[in-house]
């Protein structure tokens, strides 16, 4: 086994399928079909409001530098206004995070968000902390914040489905995640039927995707970990919340 063929021990991968309901759709009112981009989507020009409900006001600062490339960089016609310090009760925010450590990293679609309880968190970041390596920390927070948008882990997309090695995905992620064969199934092995989703081709480069190693695929199909929004991430995001207005000038 090359050093390329295991998963960094510690490496954690999201899990918002399973907070957004997707096992057990009666639970909390949602239906499967509802994991999808289209059905939860904000609407353009949204104003989408983010407070915090525990973590020291500087780890809130980081979150927030590293969430605002989702409108910098796409320049799409939407903005996040960050609750920091301003005395706001956070119930009244649109996306509501909190950073319990030992849950794993997870949030709800789009405006699915709005289902939950106004004194509940929308988004878990169960890693993020001040000493968390830059790359890291920029990963998780682009990656929640792209499912506050509405997208889905881009592993799901219909366009070219991945010929999964099913055992080997399992026994990995058995090992290294501790997931269970349900969980797997779930998390990895779902995919979206093309009607019900907003999207290009599979982007190996998007912040949306898992890890996937070279084993874990039939065809040499493969992922890396990646880090930063591509540009594929960025033209759709565009695409669906249109450009902002330009004002003045
Ligand atoms: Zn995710």
């Amino acid at each position: 086994m090359s050093e390329n063929d295991v998963i960094p021990h510690d490496h954690r991968f999201c899990s918002s399928l399973e907070d957004i309901g997707f096992q057990t759709p009666a639970a909390n009112g949602l239906v499967a079909r509802a994991a999808l981009l289209n059905a939860a989507f904000w609407g353009r020009g949204v104003k989408l409001r983010v407070s915090f409900l525990d973590g020291a006001p500087e780890l809130h600062r980081r979150v927030a530098a590293l969430a605002q490339a989702w409108p910098q960089e796409t320049g799409a016609n939407f903005s996040f206004e960050f609750w920091i310090g301003n005395g706001l009760d956070p119930a009244g925010a649109d996306i509501r995070v909190a950073f319990q450590p030992g849950i794993g990293s997870f949030s709800r679609l789009g405006r699915f968000a709005q289902a939950v309880d106004r004194r509940e968190r929308t988004m878990n970041l169960g890693w993020m902390t001040m000493a968390l390596p830059e790359d890291e920390a920029r990963a998780v927070v682009l990656h929640e914040f792209g499912h506050a948008l509405g997208l889905v882990h881009e592993h799901m997309n219909p366009a070219r489905p991945i010929d999964w090695n099913k055992e080997k995905v399992r026994q990995d992620l058995r090992a290294s995640q501790g997931w269970s064969d349900d969980k797997i199934d779930a998390n990895m092995f779902h995919r979206y039927d093309p009607g019900q989703i907003f999207g290009t081709d599979v982007d190996a480069a998007s912040i949306m995707m898992y890890p996937i190693l070279p084993s874990w695929t039939r065809n040499g199909f493969a992922a890396g970990f990646n880090t930063v929004l591509s540009e594929a991430d960025k033209a759709l995001i565009r695409k669906a919340y249109g450009l902002r207005p330009v004002f003045g000038g």
